[in-house]
């Protein structure tokens, strides 16, 4: 395994998807609070999601292994139930890769490490 020291400061092997305007700070709290994340639907695809792909997606696109913590919508589901419970809409993240993602999404950019 290679490691490869201070591997999170750019995106070089996301795909960036920018047809959609940047999520404001606000709205991002507001996402991730969201009542549909305590329901048994969404810890069930969640557990589904991480034990399909138990490492982080960004990480491992750098060699590196890192277990994910995070289960991520690649594209924001703002409200979108069907975005929301789109199993093919997730990515596992780390701590890191996660807080990386959710900036870049400030500026427009929704990265896509699968
Ligand atoms: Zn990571």
């Amino acid at each position: 395994m290679k490691r490869v020291k201070n591997s999170h400061t750019d995106s070089r092997t996301s795909n960036v998807i920018k047809h959609r305007p940047p999520v404001v700070e606000n709205e991002i709290a507001e996402i991730h609070n969201h009542k549909w994340y305590h329901q048994k639907r969404w810890t069930t695809i969640r557990l589904i999601q991480l034990s399909k792909q138990p490492l982080c997606q960004r990480c491992l696109s750098y060699d590196e292994v890192k277990p994910a913590l995070h289960v991520d919508h690649v594209m924001p589901h703002a409200g979108d139930a069907k975005l929301f419970f789109n199993t093919s809409n997730l990515q596992s993240l780390c701590h890191s890769c996660h807080s990386f993602k959710t900036k870049a999404e400030q500026r427009g950019e929704y990265l896509d490490f699968r």
